[in-house]
């Protein structure tokens, strides 16, 4: 990219209030005030109150789902998610290496393995293609379920990422997935607003987990949920992530091993306030998002936009560099002048605990690995 200067005067001109620009900055200008004092004056601060009743049903209208649970953050979700759609001790899930640790982290809880399947280069997520070339190749179907003929072990589940909130290929994914009888849970903790032809993402698998952290387009503090058209998933979902504790006005009876996976009821009322402002903040980073696209149309560097037929919710906003060395040029100077860019995740397997683990050739995923770097996306 030649004219970064540009570049930082344009961010600067975006957030003219702050000293340091950082990639996404919660903000609260809403109720939250409001409800927090409300939970304190309540005494209501903890694991029960009408803001985690109130929540789940933000989440299941935000996202059209029969059942929405709070959850203590993200990641707990989605290692819920994964044992409610049958992942075993010593099953593998299908993902992508292309994304933040908390994903494989997921499996890894659930004593099972990841397969590292490549992204596609338009979507950064989980390639439906990549997918069916490998269960052509490795899968085995037998009367319960998919097995990898390479290890023998059976292939639980599927958990393709919604990057940065740019929907993965659904369709196509969950036409393989249902021909292998594999279930899908998304990583939607990006991508809580984003749609995929009309449905917002979360609600296109047997499972959708959402992450309410700090960094996330809203934030409850901490935070996460797990949504579901499955009645009975929710029940459970509700179940385990609550002990696991019969209800009863005052035994304790608790039928099978849960977790203290629960949502505080003041987490939920941060997170209430902030739901009410979803089409807001949506609106004022879409706007930010078009002021990009003009500007590095004018440099001719491919700024990331939402693909045909799905709407993304511009959680983090990013650039595609020519290569590598192009990458660290940008990274330096942006970083130097405060303006605190980044690049992407490193890739899954060149962590030390995942590297053992089977993939694909992950042409793609290296491809955006060396290239793709993240713009200040926070609300203005
Ligand atoms: C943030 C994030 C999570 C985990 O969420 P936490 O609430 O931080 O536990 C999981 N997956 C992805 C892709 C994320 O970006």
């Amino acid at each position: 990219m030649k004219n970064i200067g540009e570049l930082i005067s344009l961010v600067k001109t975006q957030y003219p209030e702050k000293e340091i620009i950082a990639l996404h900055e919660p903000v609260f200008r809403g109720n939250e005030k409001k409800y927090l004092l409300d939970t304190i004056d309540s005494t209501f601060v903890s694991s029960v109150g009408k803001y985690v009743d109130r929540f789940e049903e933000m989440v299941q209208a935000q996202t059209n789902t029969k059942k929405a649970v709070a959850v203590v953050n993200g990641t707990a979700s989605l290692q819920v998610a994964l044992r409610l759609v049958g992942v075993k001790p010593g099953d593998e899930v299908i993902t992508q290496a292309l994304t933040f640790v908390a994903t494989v982290n997921a499996i890894a809880y659930n004593d099972a393995s990841p397969i590292f399947i490549d992204v596609d280069l338009d979507t950064m997520g989980l390639s439906p293609f990549a997918v069916e070339i490998f269960l052509n190749e490795y899968g085995e179907m037998r009367e319960d379920g998919c097995y990898n003929k390479q290890t023998g072990k059976k292939i639980s589940a599927c958990l393709p990422m919604h990057t940065f909130g740019f929907p993965v290929h659904m369709d196509k994914l969950i036409e393989i997935c249902e021909k292998w009888n594999i279930p899908i849970v998304e990583d939607a903790a990006e991508s809580l607003g984003s749609e995929y032809k009309g449905q917002k993402t979360g609600s296109l698998g047997q499972i959708g987990a959402f992450s309410f952290n700090g960094n996330k387009i809203v934030t409850s503090g901490g935070g996460g949920a797990i949504v579901t058209n499955d009645l009975e998933i929710g029940k459970k979902a509700k179940h385990l992530t609550t002990t696991a504790k019969v209800p009863h006005s005052f035994e304790f009876m608790h039928d099978e091993l849960g977790y203290n996976f629960r949502m505080p009821n003041l987490n939920a009322a941060l997170a209430c306030a902030q739901l009410e402002q979803l089409p807001s903040i949506m609106k004022n980073k879409r706007e930010l998002a078009l002021l990009y696209t003009e500007f590095f149309r004018t440099q001719g560097v491919k700024f990331r936009q939402e693909l045909p037929n799905t709407k993304a919710n511009y959680w983090l906003m990013c650039v595609e560099l020519e290569n590598m060395k192009d990458k660290e040029i940008f990274l330096k100077e942006t970083n130097s002048k405060k303006i605190l860019t980044r690049p992407i995740w490193q890739l899954m397997y060149r962590l030390p605990m995942y590297s053992h683990c089977q993939r694909d050739e992950q042409i793609n995923a290296e491809f955006l690995e060396e290239r793709i770097v993240n713009l200040p996306s926070g609300v203005r």
